[in-house]
This record gives C-alpha cells, structure tokens and sequence, in this order.
C-alpha cells in the first residue's frame, strides 16, 4: 500500500529509534530530562527564541498559546479553514473561554487589508480583541506558504494594536525549505511559535511551543494542567532531534514528488487541482462529480493499492519520508488507470473513509 493519507504516518528509522533507544532521560515533571532539554534548547535556538518547550501535540502547543495570551471572553482572528478553528474541537472556547473570529483568506492565505477595522473598540458589549493566529503552512490551504510580506504586515499590524501573535507552524519547516526563507525569519514576527515533529519531520511523537523565557515558564504550567506533562521523554525527544537534524533539508524531496503527482493530476480529465500550483507537500484536488464522489475515488484507488483522503469532493494526498518517488509515480499512473476505470462506470467494492 502506498500511503498518501498524511504525513503524520511515517514510522521512526532504524537510524532514529536507535537515537531513541540510546538517549539519557530523567523525570522531566519533577525536574529535567537532559534529552528534552537537549531538544528544547536546540528547536528554541533553530526557532530565534529564548525557550521552548516539549509536547505531546500540536494541538496542545496551540491551545497552552492561547491559554497564555487570551483570557476569558478574549477574541482571537485567525483564518477561516486553520487547524485551530476547525479541528482542534473549539478548545480555545473549552480550554481558555476564548471566541473566535475567522476570516476567510485564499486557500488559507489572509491579506493584510482584511484585517482592517476587525479590532472591537472598548466597550462593556464587546469581547476584548487579543490574539491573531496564523498557520503556515497552511494545511486545508493545500499546504500553501503564507507571501513573507503579508505575514510581516499582519503581524506589524497586530503589534501596533496591542494584539499578540501565535504561529501555527506545524509544517513550518516545509515553508522554510520551500521558500528559502529560514524557519526563524519566519518565527521573529511571532509571540509564540508551535512547530511539530511527528509530521514531515518523520518523528513519533512531539510538538513544540517557543517564545520568550517568561512566556514559555507560563506554558509549562498550562502544560501540566493540560496533561501534558512527561516524565522520561527523552527517549520520544531523542526522535525529535534525530529529525531536526536528518530530515529538514529532505523535505525539499517531498515536495518535488508532490509536483510530480500535481503533474499528473494536471493532465488526468475530470480532476482539478485546489489550489492549482503546489507549494509543499500536499496536494488536494477535486473530483468531477461524473467521476463519483471523492469517498468513490479515494475507495477506487485503495483498491489498487494507494491510500488517500476524501474530505467531500476533494481528494487529499500527501508526499512524506515514507514515500519515494518512484512510489508516487506509480500512485499517479495507478490514480490514471483508477479514473479511466470510474469514467467507464467501474463503482469501488466499498465505501472508503469519508473524512
Ligand atoms: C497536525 C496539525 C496540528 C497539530 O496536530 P496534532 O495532531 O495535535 O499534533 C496543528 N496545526 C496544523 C496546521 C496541523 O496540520
């Protein structure tokens, strides 16, 4: 099976579990892990921050950011389809008591003019405007890299009005390998910064949050009330670190291959790419509905061995550590044979994953 699901699927190497088995560890909730710490100090200096810190999620790095900067009844502007808003279970309303106010940007791109006028002005009927959140790469944009001039605007814009400025960065390594411009260029216009691991990066487990010492001491408490605190983590921290240094400048391999299966998908009729140019590493795209649904294509095309995912009309697939690129040339000469096959009224067995 060739599996374009996510790039959250790839499995730690030989190389990367042998770091994981060798590493020190500690009782990083009682005091330190020397591997965490190890990690910590690395991504912060990697990030141009003070301190950073371990996770367990991406999604607990978001929330511990919003924890810290909004307080109850706070408004946050983010990007209408961001991970934040949409698949992280409203946890900034659960969490923090936070509300949001999405904007709705180009596959996940705001411009800086939209955000004119969106702060409240004080007043008793109003919630208090505080926090701007941006993501990049932007994963339901199709892994679009957010234009470096609109991110410095917004977040100039944010700072010249009191607001704070959280990145979601989970992919933001492929942002900086695509765009050449470095990981820390783009984090110097955030208060906060989460970076993942377990995504391209290739590792099992971690995230990061990474901002000023002062911020970063808040985020280990909200951690610990989150759950997040880890006792011996080293040894899922010493996968980090092997990735950071491994498998950063290897992305720019992921993304070639998904120009490959853009390029295909490009020449296949009944199937358009969304966006159309390709940025990263993911690629989604829509289906004809004379073709069947997504879910029929997503089943139709796991039947003759590549995984995908359907999420309505379109089709989402993802190049990653664990895909080579004579694998995606197969899966796009296989996504060929699977639309000629629906096009001729060939109906899947079963109904895939519908999500
Ligand atoms: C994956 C992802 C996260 C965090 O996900 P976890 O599964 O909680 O680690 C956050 N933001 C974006 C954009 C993501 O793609």
């Amino acid at each position: 099976m060739i599996d374009l699901r996510s790039d959250t699927i790839t499995r730690p190497t030989a190389e990367m579990r042998k770091a994981m088995a060798d590493a020190d560890v500690g009782d990083d909730a009682i005091d330190i892990d020397p591997t965490v710490e190890r990690l910590q100090c690395r991504i912060a200096e990697v990030l141009g921050k003070e301190a950073a810190i371990f996770m367990p999620s991406g999604t607990m790095t978001n929330q511990v950011a919003v924890r810290i900067h909004c307080k109850p009844g706070d408004e946050l502007i983010c990007e209408a389809n961001c991970h934040i808003y949409n698949y992280e279970q409203g946890g900034f309303a659960q969490l923090s008591g936070a509300v949001a106010r999405p904007v709705l940007g180009q596959f996940g791109v705001l411009q800086c003019e939209q955000l004119q006028g969106l702060i409240r002005p004080e007043n008793e009927h109003f919630t208090r405007t505080r926090l701007i959140c941006l993501e990049n790469t932007h994963n339901r944009g199709g892994g679009r890299i957010q234009p470096y001039d609109e991110i410095e605007g917004m977040t100039r814009w944010a700072r010249e009005h009191g607001l704070r400025a959280h990145l979601d960065g989970a992919r933001l390594f492929n942002a900086a390998v695509a765009s050449g411009v470095s990981a820390d260029r783009w984090a110097q216009h955030f208060d906060t910064v989460s970076v993942c691991f377990s995504k391209g990066l290739g590792a099992p487990v971690g995230s990061a949050l990474a901002g000023s010492r002062e911020v970063i001491r808040e985020a280990r408490r909200h951690r610990k009330l989150f759950g997040g605190g880890m006792r011996q983590a080293g040894i899922i921290a010493a996968g980090a670190l092997y990735a950071l240094e491994h498998h950063i400048e290897r992305l720019a391999i992921d993304h070639e291959n998904a120009q490959i299966l853009a390029e295909a998908i490009r020449q296949i009729e009944g199937l358009t790419l969304e966006p159309d140019t390709i940025d990263t590493n993911i690629v989604i795209f829509r289906v004809d509905p004379q073709l069947g649904t997504g879910a029929e294509l997503v089943a139709a095309w796991k039947e003759r061995g590549v995984s995908a995912l359907a999420i309505g009309g379109q089709v989402r697939a993802v190049t990653h550590l664990d895909v080579n690129t004579s694998e995606v040339r197969r899966a796009a000469e296989i996504l060929r044979d699977t639309t000629s096959a629906l096009r001729r009224g060939v109906r899947p067995v079963q109904q895939g994953d519908a999500y």
